[in-house]
């Protein structure tokens, strides 16, 4: 059984990983180095994530017991708890902003109290229909204006009423006006938010991560793969290569997969697919003064940054100097000139390194993309080709969702007991 991962992320990397104990297999990178979204360089002044500033955590036993097969927690990672902070003004208050009222100017904390005793009396209110009816109805207006708005319209750039619920599942804080009030009373430390508690690397952020579980792994680096081709006896060629492949794995964006399979193999729902849309990201990486803060958020439509990474603070061997390195994270495409007014104008003396864009960093669902991309993968896997991961199953997955996804792949592909969670491939699920 011959099987080819286009991709070299996360996502197609454990799935590499997992298929490897019962396959050939390959995996086609067109970029120089593993990683995709979670690469990062060594600079003379530290560690620069050119995305994002990766950290690791995961809901599910199963992804969590399997990622730390491969490393050594204690020995390989600092264990940290997120110390985040949201710019209003001049201030710095606690993250999440629901949990901090209390650190609100007296009149604005007020007319949020009012806000939620309106949303406690509401109780026959129908269920929210979007990402900006959630807010509003979870929340209330003062704190939407505040904050959830003006920070989520500069991340998504986008009408916030056609942004679907289901995009956005775990990752959102569902508090209730009682979780609010409890938490501003007792002024308790959330635990149940994404990355509330995380895993970072003491050496190599998330490239280190990526680089070891590659290891061992049949890799094709600097290879584009352009032409996907189905022969008569349903194998599959990469680029005209020689080698026949019983199964494909995608992970790439879904997009370009028409012009990899040529007019005649490509399926119909992949029209309706053209037209989704995406959010990219600049990382501008700097120097800056030194602090305990992990992330903060940056609300403010008067910047153009969303918000600052303090990669430095994650590890201290991601500084090289005197100084701490952070990223400071705009939209894809913002000017040399704003990005470097923000910095001047932002806390913590920041000093510019680098920068580094990004067009396609996160997935933006429209109401029906879900039911679009399941039809393709029925329709695909029937073929023997296998969408995974981010762009390709057009998921708002963190690196942990892209692991459990590869399970449940390698799970139902028939490689070796490959269980989600206590979601298992049926007993007689064989590869061959
Ligand atoms: C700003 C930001 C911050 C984030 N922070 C975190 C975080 O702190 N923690 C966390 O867990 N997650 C985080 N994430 C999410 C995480 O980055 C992604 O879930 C994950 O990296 C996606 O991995 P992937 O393998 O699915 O996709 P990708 O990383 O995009 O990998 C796909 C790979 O396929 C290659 N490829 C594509 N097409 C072809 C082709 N035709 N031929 C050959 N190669 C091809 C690409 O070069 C790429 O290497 C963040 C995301 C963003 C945008």
């Amino acid at each position: 059984m011959r099987i080819a991962v286009i991709g070299g992320g996360i996502s197609g990397i454990s799935v590499a990983r997992m298929l490897k104990e019962v396959a050939d297999v390959t995996v086609y990178e067109r970029n120089s180095n593993v990683g995709g979204l979670i690469r990062c360089e060594e600079l003379p002044a530290g560690l620069y994530h050119l995305l994002g500033g990766h950290v690791f955590n995961a809901q599910s036993p199963d992804v969590s017991a399997w990622f730390w097969r491969h490393f050594d927690r204690e020995g390989e990672f600092h264990h940290l708890t997120r110390n985040a902070r949201i710019l209003l003004g001049n201030s710095q208050v606690g993250y999440p902003l629901e949990n901090h009222l209390y650190q609100l100017p007296p009149a604005q904390c007020a007319a949020v109290v009012q806000d939620l005793i309106a949303i406690a009396q509401d109780a026959g209110r129908t269920p929210p229909a979007n990402f900006r009816d959630f807010l509003l109805g979870t929340f209330g207006p003062t704190l939407c204006e505040a904050y959830f708005f003006p920070y989520n319209a500069k991340l998504w750039r986008c009408d916030l009423s056609s942004i679907p619920l289901g995009w956005l599942e775990g990752k959102l804080p569902m508090p209730l006006v009682a979780d609010i009030l409890r938490a501003n009373v007792l002024r308790q430390a959330e635990k149940g938010m994404v990355h509330s508690q995380f895993f970072y690397p003491r050496h190599g952020g998330s490239q280190f991560i990526i680089d070891r579980l590659a290891t061992g792994l049949s890799l094709r680096l600097s290879t584009e793969v352009s032409r996907l081709i189905r022969t008569a006896d349903g194998c599959w060629r990469v680029n005209d290569e020689p080698t026949a492949y019983d199964r494909v794995v995608y992970t790439g964006d879904v997009r370009a997969l028409g012009r990899m399979l040529g007019a005649s193999d490509t399926p119909p729902e992949l029209g309706r697919l053209q037209a989704l849309r995406t959010r990219g990201i600049t990382n501008a990486f700097c120097h800056c003064d030194s602090t305990a803060i992990s992330w903060l958020y940056v609300p403010d439509a008067g910047y153009r940054a969303n918000r600052i990474i303090y990669t430095g603070a994650f590890s201290p061997e991601n500084n090289r100097t005197g100084r701490m390195t952070c990223v400071v994270e705009f939209a894809y495409g913002e000017s040399g000139a704003a990005i470097a007014g923000d910095l001047h104008r932002l806390p913590g003396n920041l000093e510019l390194i680098a920068t580094n864009s990004v067009a396609d960093a996160y997935v933006i669902q429209e109401h029906d993309t879900r039911e679009s991309i399941a039809q393709l993968k029925a329709t695909l896997k029937a073929r023997g080709l296998w969408l995974l991961g981010r762009f390709a199953e057009w998921e708002y997955y963190n690196m942990d969702k892209c692991i459990g996804a590869a399970m449940q792949l390698a799970g139902e592909m028939g490689g070796r007991s490959w269980c989600l969670d206590g979601r298992c491939p049926p007993a007689e699920s064989k590869l061959r």
